[in-house]
């Protein structure tokens, strides 16, 4: 076969997001499995090696059409031993050798890093970084997880924990606990949760107003319906999503400041508020920030959805070669 292709792995806590990638970032295919929880995520490399066999068959494709793969996980990843901890969300157990046993059990080489910075990489390559060899990818969602990229390269740190956005301090006196054990990370305040937590908040206090009146009638509600609530003017919705978006508006100039990105991309599913949230966020962003950086670093929203992950494993396994 004259054509060399790249696996993009994307694994996540219920599914993991598969691609075939052409060395150019075309995708050929993409599907989604199941991950596999079983014997501790130890059948995990075998499971992907099935599913990368199966794909090829179904191409009619050889597997030595195939250059590498790139995968993308969560938790801490040392991108050079290929060592995967804190994992939560998936069963391994305290630090899991996915590089080594993913390279014996496919016979291919393997890159590894950090999801979120995979994504990073991704939306850099094809996505709203256009191009950008300085861009900083923000994700809410549950929480809210960033990737660093600098002249083309994923800032680790030193512990490989760099781009912690979400557990930047923003209200140190009266914080809600953390997951992490600090009290009043952004992540608390700016993420699905947090903003979920606010509304739940006023819903319980107040008896009138459009988002009490919903919690009452569906017994539950999402930070996208306290979006949608604060784009049609209701008042508590929008006093909600305007202390997230203060606080988060107020980080990520700090980070705009520090770093002078090009951009800095808004990714995950709150992202899905799309215009109204980037008019909101821009509104307190840019009363924060130094003027040389108002001018040099702007936020967009990506523009990839699921396919940034894979796209930005398979940029790393194209590095290998
Ligand atoms: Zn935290």
């Amino acid at each position: 076969m004259e054509n060399k292709w790249i696996v993009g792995v994307d694994i996540g806590g219920t599914t993991s997001k598969m691609a075939f990638i052409t060395p150019k970032g075309d995708i050929v295919s993409k599907w989604q499995i199941p991950t596999d929880h079983r014997n501790h995520g130890g059948n995990i490399p075998e499971q992907l090696k099935y599913e990368i066999e199966k794909k090829c068959s179904e191409l009619g494709a050889e597997n030595t059409c195939l250059m590498g793969i790139g995968v993308g996980a969560p938790g801490s990843v040392n991108a050079v031993t290929g060592i995967v901890r804190e994992a939560t969300n998936l069963s391994w157990k305290s630090a899991y050798p996915l590089k080594k046993n993913l390279e014996a059990t496919t016979g291919l080489p393997v890159a590894i890093d950090n999801d979120a910075n995979c994504a990073a990489l991704g939306e850099m390559w094809k996505g709203s970084g256009q191009g950008a060899r300085n861009l900083v990818l923000v994700t809410l969602g549950t929480g809210i997880g960033s990737g660093i990229v600098i002249n083309g390269h994923i800032v680790h740190g030193a512990g490989g924990a760099a781009g912690e956005i979400g557990h930047l301090a923003s209200n140190t006196k009266d914080g809600y606990l953390c997951k992490c054990g600090k009290h009043g990370c952004l992540e608390t305040i700016a993420s699905a949760t947090g903003i979920v937590r606010a509304a739940l908040a006023i819903a319980n206090d107040h008896s009138d107003g459009g988002l009490s009146f919903f919690y009452k009638q569906n017994g539950t509600i999402t930070a996208k319906n306290v979006f949608d609530f604060a784009e049609r003017g209701d008042h508590q919705a929008k006093s909600v999503v305007d202390y997230a978006l203060e606080h988060l508006g107020i980080a990520l100039a700090n980070v705009a400041n520090t770093l002078n990105p090009e951009k800095i991309v808004i990714g995950g599913g709150v992202s899905k508020a799309g215009q109204y949230l980037l008019t909101r966020l821009n509104h307190y962003y840019q009363q924060h920030l130094f003027p040389t950086v108002k001018e040099t670093t702007e936020i967009k929203l990506a523009s990839l959805g699921n396919d940034a992950g894979v796209l930005g494993a398979a940029w790393i396994a194209d590095q290998l070669t």
